[in-house]
């Protein structure tokens, strides 16, 4: 089921996330509802906050849906070694219409677990790297925007807040 995705200024955006203890049917439907929402959106990564959903749970496929085999799920992702840095324009699914560029580790390892609970871990470089460090920030109710500069985060904001008051957002 395509649930929708939450824009900027909600406060569930900017809240962290528990860790996921109990391995349920409902964190599987979850998950399944989230990779659903992804690809329609459609997008390359989505965290479970996003759907109004403080758990610690997140989906990657920086394919979107185009190469068999890139689906990553993870509940209670950690990054626990990273290295170098890479500068690049980054969007966000609940940020539409916007980008700007943040800098990212160049390559990082991660672990966590899996829907079942069994524990889980993941290298990644280059775009993917940076797509899960996005989509661990929105766990700890981080923004892109937060790590973009300074004038570029105020010019978004202000036109965000220009959407708002037209009732276009
Ligand atoms: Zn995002």
């Amino acid at each position: 089921m395509i649930r929708p995705i939450l824009k900027f200024g909600a406060p569930e955006l900017e809240t962290e996330s528990t860790p996921i203890t109990r391995f349920d049917q409902e964190i599987k439907t979850l998950a399944e509802d989230m990779l659903e929402t992804m690809y329609s959106a459609p997008g390359i990564g989505l965290a479970a906050p996003q759907v109004g959903v403080n758990f610690r749970l997140l989906v990657i496929d920086i394919t979107g849906g185009e190469e068999k085999g890139h689906q990553i799920i993870f509940t209670n992702p950690e990054i626990t070694e990273q290295e170098g840095t890479q500068e690049a324009e980054e969007g966000c699914l609940s940020i539409p219409g916007f980008i700007a560029v943040v800098e990212r580790p160049s390559k990082i390892h991660v672990v966590g677990q899996d829907l079942e609970g069994n524990p889980q871990e993941l290298d990644a470089e280059g775009l993917l790297a940076r797509v899960v460090c996005h989509e661990i920030d929105h766990l700890d109710g981080i923004l892109y925007l937060d790590r973009a500069s300074f004038l570029k985060r105020d010019l978004i904001k202000r036109k965000i807040k220009k959407l708002i008051r037209a009732g276009e957002w």
